[in-house]
């Protein structure tokens, strides 16, 4: 018996777990928890502006070294024409030296018929002066032909040098397109880095409005803010992406008739909203696309489960609607922010795989009027309000998509 109170008390346990398992409920919030949030999307900014900071001197840096490598591969230019020069002027030397070393000879040779050289050597007044003029013309030509080996050398060196200053410049030059694509790189993160920073003062913005809205409602710090304004229509700044990563599968507009065999399969059709997914199917949590007040949520054939909010955004009205998700967490009456999970993806009603089915009108749809015609002739292309990509995919809600 007692075992059976202890198992018994073991299941009454584990039930509000079970419970909390699936998020039927969002969970009560306080302008104190806003004010967390708050807190942390600007820790989020801060982190943002170090990372803008790092990236700019990552892009000085590159852009120094491609400055002084550009001055390197010049100078290097010219010590290669410098280099071809002492070539040519030593190719010249060589010429000359040997042009003076022939012509010595030939005029020692050939003097007046009679040789020079002999008569020069037998000039000598002793066999010491003898040994010395034979000695002096030898040094001359040997001191000619060491000359030209030497200048040889130094060509030898020179083209050399060549060789080794045009690898050094093509080495420069292959870092410079490195270099360059690592900017090109990161002038794109930098774009990026930027983007999220707008993105960001608005989540800001946003936040602070949100909580100026709770406070001026009479809410308390601890209250939670869903039942403290009740009555409000929260407003917003902006539109957000519903979830990411994702991408779009289907456009806003008109899809034309479609026919086989010149017969009628499919008549034109008008799609009021556009269709979005990924890969995570019915596990993908959908949020609301900004803070508004939950004020239709329904079952039916064509659009499965589907959520209808209002939105206040910059003292305009406008109705989003989501449908088929596999489930609705959003209750009718729920004030949301952005940042609310209202449901999770799936294809119920008619759908051929899980997305979300995403349309957004002006005026507050089942309040000022009702209708589907009604409600049709008001939508528009999401696009036109949501920062989506015009083709691609997104990473994220709020950043930047590649
Ligand atoms: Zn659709």
């Amino acid at each position: 018996m007692k075992k059976i109170k202890i198992v018994l008390l073991i299941i009454l346990m584990t039930i509000p777990s079970i419970f909390n398992f699936f998020p039927e409920h969002v969970e009560a919030k306080s302008i104190r928890d806003l004010r967390r949030e708050l807190q942390e999307i600007e820790n989020r900014k801060n982190e943002n502006n170090s990372n803008i900071n790092k990236t700019e001197s990552q892009i000085n840096a590159i852009e120094n070294k491609i400055s002084e490598n550009y001055n390197t591969i010049n100078r290097l230019s010219n010590e290669i024409i410098e280099t071809d020069k002492e070539i040519e002027e030593l190719n010249k030397e060589i010429e000359n030296k040997d042009k003076s070393t022939k012509d010595l000879m030939a005029s020692l040779q050939t003097t007046n018929g009679n040789s020079f050289y002999i008569e020069y050597l037998f000039g000598a007044d002793s066999i010491t002066d003898f040994i010395y003029r034979y000695s002096i013309t030898e040094q001359i030509t040997s001191y000619n032909e060491k000359l030209v080996v030497e200048m040889n050398e130094l060509i030898k060196k020179n083209e050399e040098k060549k060789v080794t200053l045009a690898n050094r410049q093509k080495e420069l030059k292959e870092m410079q397109s490195t270099l360059q694509s690592s900017l090109t790189e990161l002038s794109g993160v930098r774009k990026n880095l930027y983007e999220l920073s707008t993105d960001i003062e608005d989540e800001i913005r946003n936040a602070k409005q949100i909580i100026q809205m709770y406070l001026d409602a009479g809410c308390t710090e601890d209250e939670d803010i869903k039942t403290c304004a009740n009555k409000m229509l929260p407003p917003d700044t902006k539109f957000w992406r519903p979830f990411g990563p994702g991408y779009i599968t289907s456009g806003y507009g008109w899809r034309s008739a479609i026919y086989s065999g010149g017969r009628l399969i499919a008549s034109a059709q008008m799609h009021e909203g556009i269709d979005i997914s990924n890969g995570y199917g019915s596990s993908q949590e959908i949020y609301s696309v900004a803070n508004g007040k939950v004020v239709a949520t329904w079952y039916d054939q064509w659009g499965g489960n589907q959520v209808t909010i209002h939105h206040n955004i910059n003292g305009t009205t406008y109705s989003s609607n989501y449908a088929h998700m596999s489930r609705i967490t959003a209750k009718k009456g729920d004030i949301v922010t952005k940042d609310t999970v209202i449901g999770y993806m799936g294809s119920t009603g008619s759908a051929t795989g899980p997305h979300l089915h995403l349309a957004i009108c002006t005026g507050l749809r089942f309040t000022d009027y009702t209708g589907y015609n009604a409600y049709v002739a008001r939508t528009m292309d999401p696009r036109n309000l949501i920062n989506f990509p015009s083709s691609g995919s997104w990473v994220d809600r709020v950043t930047y998509y590649r």
